[in-house]
């Protein structure tokens, strides 16, 4: 743990403000350069330009790790190694996929105006990657302390991690904390994210004629009206847990008893004892009458980043460098997940949204401030002193 000292966070602001232009330049040509989550080709291309990038302005690193997965984004692993010998290591989480398509900076090409940057990924989460890749070579060009730092780049976080959740998570447990290069939610780090899962209910009742035999047959459309009242009942809004069944759909006609409906429900969780409770509403859930049958599918995406005792800790070390930085960092508990849900659920401190400082995350004006990205790049590497 080494604290900064006068002298050094000057010499830092002023490295890093000098660099100002060229980290600006760097985040357009990779904002340029798309990469939606499901364009192979593109991702490929875009992970190629980082690596390259990467060595350029950081060095080569002491290990490289890859891991091809098959439709997505491969993963890369790069341990980029301490010249301040430290011993310790810290996980960095990059994503370097974006929601938007290809063809999108025909219309939408980045643009600056005064201090803002818009285009497609700059706030979700280019800059993220931009801001450490400088931090890393500023420190490293001033010799201040740094820990090893083990950067996860991966190709799938908007499509859910499915392929390269288990890598983030084998490589996240190699230990130290975790840095997640999100965006911060305006201006705040997120020490706790709810988890996510998506599940659909179907039931199967038996079809008859409902005029003939309006007590005959069994009705799934019923069942399912039934489902929808028993998980809307299952919210708990003080303890943060939502469920909404947003999508609905059964039956063939009027007059036939319903044979078949189904409903999509999306769960929200703060905790793994909300997260087991709604389990068991689910798995408790029976056909109301003996002919008919309810069955349940789909799972958890992400599980819930709890603000565990290492994560505040880790935060309020975090704030204490920010105020020698000079700005008030805070934190926030947000409702939507990322790939530091799965850090978090092996019990690793982890920090999320030390990236960009903007807005409009997945919308058309989503935007970054060059003056958060200077802000932010200072605080990563004193953030990583502390850390050494
Ligand atoms: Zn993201």
């Amino acid at each position: 743990m080494t604290q900064l000292d006068a002298d050094q966070l000057t010499a830092l602001h002023g490295a890093v403000e000098a660099r100002r232009d060229a980290m600006t330049a760097d985040l357009v040509t990779y904002a340029m350069l798309e990469t939606p989550s499901d364009d192979v080709a593109l991702l490929r291309a875009g992970l190629a330009w980082i690596e390259r990038w990467l060595a350029e302005t950081v060095g080569p690193a002491a290990d490289r790790r890859e891991h091809r997965v098959g439709g997505h984004g491969d993963a890369v692993t790069l341990d980029l190694a301490s010249p301040s010998g430290s011993a310790e290591w810290v996980t960095a989480l990059c994503h370097y996929d974006t929601v938007w398509p290809s063809g999108t900076t025909t219309d939408w090409p980045v643009a600056i105006d005064g201090d803002r940057m818009t285009g497609p990924g700059v706030f979700d989460m280019k800059s993220g990657l931009v801001q450490l890749g400088t931090s890393l070579a500023v420190s490293d060009a001033l010799g201040l302390p740094r820990p090893n730092v083990r950067l996860v780049l991966t190709g799938d976080e908007e499509t859910g991690s499915i392929a390269s959740r288990g890598v983030i998570e084998a490589e996240s447990a190699k230990g130290g904390p975790v840095l997640v290069f999100e965006s911060a939610a305006k201006g705040a780090v997120k020490t706790a994210r709810k988890g996510v899962g998506i599940f659909r209910v179907e039931a199967t009742g038996v079809e008859v004629h409902a005029g003939l035999h309006p007590a005959g047959g069994a009705s799934a459309v019923d069942e399912i009206a039934r489902v929808v009242l028993a998980l809307h009942g299952a919210a708990d809004h003080e303890a943060g847990t939502s469920l909404n069944v947003g999508l609905v759909e059964g039956g063939t006609r009027t007059n036939v008893r319903a044979g078949r409906a189904t409903a999509m429900v999306d769960v929200r969780i703060t905790s793994a004892a909300e997260m087991a409770r709604v389990e068991a509403v689910l798995a408790g859930l029976r056909a109301h009458d003996p002919l008919a049958s309810l069955r349940v599918t789909g799972g958890w995406n992400r599980p819930p980043m709890e603000r565990t005792p290492a994560t505040a800790a880790l935060f309020e070390r975090a704030r204490d460098v920010a105020g020698r930085v000079g700005f008030e960092l805070r934190e926030v508990s947000v409702g939507g997940a990322s790939d530091g849900n799965f850090a978090a659920a092996l019990g690793l401190p982890v920090l999320d949204g030390v990236g960009g400082v903007g807005g409009g995350a997945h919308a058309r004006h989503e935007w970054i401030s060059l003056d958060g990205m200077v802000e932010r790049t200072v605080f990563v590497s004193a953030l990583l002193a502390d850390l050494a």
